[in-house]
């Protein structure tokens, strides 16, 4: 199940938001819907169904190199 990490331009906190199916993401702060979806979340690749990448990560929200979204192995 693919988690993204989102960016309120509401109230300007970032929170990630496990997506059911077509349900809309919405902050989990203050509700708006007025977010941005951040692409390179570490150890999630947002692009299809990344079944390897989901496997080896699925116990951490960040790649085994870093905290953030930075480092080489998070661009891959
Ligand atoms: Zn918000």
């Amino acid at each position: 199940m693919p988690i993204y990490e989102y960016h309120c331009e509401t109230c300007g906190k970032n929170f990630e938001f496990l997506t059911f199916g077509s349900e809309k993401p919405k902050c989990e702060f203050c509700n708006s819907q007025q977010i941005n979806r951040l692409i390179s979340t570490c150890g999630f690749v947002s692009k299809g169904k990344a079944g390897e990448v989901t496997r080896q990560s699925a116990s951490a929200s960040s790649c085994s190199g870093c905290s953030s979204t930075s480092c080489g192995s998070c661009s891959a």
